[in-house]
């Protein structure tokens, strides 16, 4: 793969990591994320197994990433307000495109958006993004706020880890090989950031 991009990190085999990528917008990420909440608000989300999950979630685009006692899948429909998902802003699918042409990944047009929001003691557990129907599409992540640990491994649970502490602005781009990597976030620690 090429990385023309000499503020690229590639820190795994098909993961790259953009530090402060998104810092200069990260003004007006927000506001676009103040506007999707405005239609379809954060909410809690129970897993398959009936735990509630401990970051708050919603989306934005054609289809929306969900989580109930059914399991994980994507729907058009916010089951909250039983409305179609908020239009995704033309910022983000920008950025996603942009980004994953920067990491190697050309002609990502994306359909989806999920907006996770973590606050003091929320975190992620390791998992596969892989209720997608196209592997061949990357997945770009874009955090903002308070740094946070981002742990990166490989298509097996137990695959050894990359840690990453993710701050505002960074961009994490993976596809590829890495496509179907073990992630999770760490947990959040109480603190204070200007913009969140
Ligand atoms: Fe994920």
């Amino acid at each position: 793969m090429l990385f023309p991009d000499a503020s690229a990190v590639e820190f795994a085999p098909g993961a790259v990591l953009f530090r402060a990528a998104v810092e200069p917008m990260a003004e007006d990420l927000l506001r676009e994320i103040d506007g999707v909440i405005s239609v379809s608000p954060l909410r809690t989300v129970m897993t398959p197994m009936g735990k509630s999950m401990s970051v708050e979630m919603t989306n934005c685009g054609r289809v929306g990433w969900v989580s109930d006692r059914t399991g994980y899948r994507y729907e058009a429909c916010d089951p909250l307000t039983m409305r179609p998902w908020p239009t995704m802003p033309a910022l983000f699918a920008e950025v996603a495109a942009t980004m994953a042409a920067r990491a190697g990944y050309e002609s990502f047009a994306p359909d989806a958006c999920l907006i996770n929001r973590y606050s003091a003691g929320s975190k992620m557990g390791l998992h596969q993004d892989r209720d997608e129907r196209d592997f061949s599409k990357p997945i770009v992540s874009v955090s903002l706020g308070l740094p946070i640990r981002f742990n990166f491994g490989g298509e097996c649970r137990t695959d050894p880890t990359t840690k990453i502490d993710l701050q505002h602005g960074d961009v994490v781009v993976f596809g590829g090989v890495a496509r179907l990597a073990f992630h999770g976030v760490g947990t959040l620690r109480r603190g204070v950031h200007e913009l969140t």
